[in-house]
């Protein structure tokens, strides 16, 4: 099946089992089932940030800050089921690494099919890091367990305006999963800024209901891309991401 046929079924599975899928996480919190499309069987760890992204990455820290309080990724996984961990989110993923590989920023660009994909991607990162951070509020696990790969990684959050009541945090949660399934993200392109980087190290910011930056030393892309925030202009976006990759590199003393 194309990507784009699996993406279909993807947003459809979405659309149908939403209110089941963030009724049940919030009901139970760690509850086993995909986060995605609800399913119970045939379950697998979703990592919250794939593991492709950095592998390559030779000179790693961690740093990660919510509510002033360190924090570990020991459960940086979430269920999903093998049909969309493997079969879709696999796809996507390879689909992606394959045009950043190929697409050669100093003189092209991505098409809008291929921004919509990228988006969406990112949206993905967005709406597991929702589900990570409310299972972790329950589990308050301390720092111990670290997933040794993960727990070196260049990881800055920055969660200051987030609102931590509980029907916030839910709404946020089912928003997060509501965006997933939505086929276009034309409203949204200029709030992605794709650069070209030839920076070795492997970069990463979050900062959830805010934005994303991921670097990618190994195709020498980086991508910054504001969840909420909407730009008349690609210029806009892409000066104000400069704005704050200076600043957030600045305060993690790089
Ligand atoms: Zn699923």
């Amino acid at each position: 099946m194309s990507l784009n046929k699996k993406l279909v079924e993807f947003r459809k599975k979405i659309r149908a089992n939403q209110t089941k899928v963030i009724t049940s996480i919030i009901d139970e919190h760690s509850i086993n089932i995909c986060v995605f499309c609800g399913e119970t069987d045939n379950l697998t760890r979703e990592h919250v940030i794939p593991q492709w992204v950095y592998e390559r990455c030779t000179k790693r820290t961690f740093i990660t800050t919510i509510n002033k309080n360190a924090q570990t990724y020991n459960k940086a996984t979430v269920p999903a089921c093998k049909n969309c961990n493997n079969s879709i989110l696999g796809e996507l993923e390879r689909f992606l690494t394959h045009k950043f590989n190929y697409v050669d920023l100093r003189d092209e660009y991505f098409i809008n099919d291929e921004i919509n994909k990228i988006i969406l991607w990112l949206e993905i990162i967005e709406y597991k890091f929702h589900v990570l951070n409310l299972r972790r509020n329950l589990n308050k696990v301390q720092g111990v367990e670290y997933i040794p790969y993960i727990g070196k990684m260049p990881i800055a959050m920055f969660q200051g305006s987030l609102d931590q009541s509980p029907s916030k945090v839910f709404s946020n949660l089912r928003n997060a999963l509501k965006t997933l399934a939505l086929k276009s993200k034309v409203i949204k392109h200029n709030s992605l800024c794709i650069l070209s980087t030839t920076n070795p190290h492997f970069h990463f910011f979050h900062s959830t209901n805010n934005f994303i930056f991921i670097e990618l030393a190994q195709y020498n892309v980086a991508l910054f891309y504001f969840y909420k925030q909407e730009f008349a202009t690609y210029a806009e976006a892409a000066a104000l991401a400069q704005e704050i990759v200076q600043r957030e590199y600045g305060v993690a003393g790089k």
